[in-house]
C-alpha cells in the first residue's frame, strides 16, 4: 500500500520536493528515520527555547547554563532531555516546585513535528535540511513576536542567506525568488506607510498597519520559497490573522496584536504546500482569464 501512495503523494509535480527511490525499504527506511528526526528536532527545539528567552533579553545565547526562572536553580542534566523532562517533572521546578512554562516543551515538540513533516514533504535531500532551517526560524520569529511585538532583522536576513544554498540545491529559478522578493512585501510597504500616515494624521500615534518587520519577513522568505509558495503563504496567513485579531480584541480588548506569529504558519504551509496551491488555483481558470494570462507570463 504504502508503495503505491507515499511516493506518489509525497514527490513534488514541481521538481524541488523529491524522494529517492527506496522501493520496498520505504516503510523501513521511515521506521527508522521518523524517530530519529523527532529527536533530533526536539533537541533544537530547545535551543530554541533558549533563543525565543534570552535574545529579546540580551543575554548570552551559551554562556550561563539553564536555571530555573523563579528560584535560580541549575538544571540538572537528567532535566535537561526535551519535552520528556517536563512530562517526567509534571511541569514543575525539582529544587522549588514552582511551575515551568508548558510553552518549552510546545516549542520543542512543535520543533521535532514539523521536522518530520519537513522530512516527508521534501525527502532526504538537502532541500530538506534548508527547509528545517527555515522552520527553526520560523518558530523563533513567531514567539519573539508574540512576546515582544518585535522582530530581530538580523533573524529575517538569515532566511534570506538560505536562500543561497536553496539556489545552488534546488530547482526553484532565480526569476521566482526575486518576484517572491517583491511580490508580498511591496504591497505590505504600501499598506504599512499609507495606514501609518492615516493613524497619524488622526489620532497622532507611530503606528502602522503592517509594520516593516513583516513587509522584511515576507521580503527574506519570498527569496527563499519563491513566489508561487508566497501568494498561498500571505493569503493563509492574513486570513488566520483577521480571525485571532477578533478573537484578541473580544478578549482583552486592544486592536494591537502581533501579525508575526500568523504570518509565520502561512509562511511554513506555503513552503511546504504553496506551490501546488497556487499551480492548482491557476489551472482551475478559464483560458482567457487575466490572472491566468499574467501568471503565464510569469511563469515563462
Ligand atoms: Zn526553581
Amino acid at each position: 500500500m504504502y508503495q503505491k501512495f507515499l511516493p506518489a503523494a509525497l514527490a513534488a509535480q514541481t521538481g524541488w520536493k523529491e524522494w529517492p527511490s527506496f522501493g520496498d525499504d520505504l516503510a523501513k527506511f521511515l521506521l527508522f528515520a521518523i524517530p530519529v528526526v523527532f529527536i533530533y528536532g526536539i533537541c533544537i527545539g530547545s535551543f530554541l527555547n533558549v533563543v525565543i528567552i534570552r535574545l529579546p533579553r540580551g543575554e548570552s545565547l551559551i554562556k550561563r547554563s539553564s536555571h530555573c526562572m523563579t528560584c535560580g536553580a541549575k538544571i540538572r542534566i537528567i532535566d535537561l532531555i526535551p519535552v520528556f523532562s517536563w512530562l517526567f517533572l509534571k511541569g514543575k521546578c525539582h529544587s522549588c516546585g514552582e511551575k515551568i512554562s508548558p510553552r518549552y516543551p510546545i516549542v520543542e515538540a512543535l520543533n521535532g513535528i514539523l521536522y518530520v513533516i519537513d522530512l516527508l514533504i521534501f525527502g532526504v535531500n538537502f532541500n530538506c535540511v534548508i527547509m528545517m532551517l527555515f522552520t527553526s526560524i520560523l518558530i523563533c520569529v513567531a514567539f519573539i513576536d508574540w512576546d515582544t511585538m518585535d522582530m530581530y532583522v538580523p533573524m529575517l536576513l538569515l532566511i534570506a542567506a538560505l536562500a543561497i544554498p536553496s539556489h545552488f540545491l534546488t530547482y526553484i529559478p532565480l526569476k521566482e525568488r526575486i518576484i517572491g522578493i517583491f511580490i508580498i512585501s511591496v504591497p505590505f510597504l504600501l499598506i504599512g506607510e499609507i495606514s501609518g500616515a492615516y493613524i497619524k494624521k488622526k489620532t497622532g500615534e507611530k503606528v502602522r498597519g503592517i509594520e516593516l518587520g513583516d513587509t522584511i519577513l515576507m521580503a527574506c522568505a519570498g527569496a527563499l520559497i519563491g513566489w508561487k509558495a508566497m501568494i498561498p503563504s500571505a493569503f493563509i496567513g492574513i486570513i488566520l490573522a483577521a480571525i485571532f485579531g477578533l478573537i484578541i480584541k473580544k478578549v482583552t480588548g486592544s486592536s494591537k496584536f502581533a501579525f508575526g506569529p500568523y504570518l509565520c504558519i502561512g509562511l511554513w504551509i506555503g513552503a511546504m504546500f504553496g506551490e501546488e496551491i497556487t499551480m492548482w488555483y491557476i489551472l482551475q481558470l478559464p483560458k482567457d482569464d487575466p490572472i491566468q494570462y499574467y501568471s503565464a507570463f510569469l511563469l515563462r
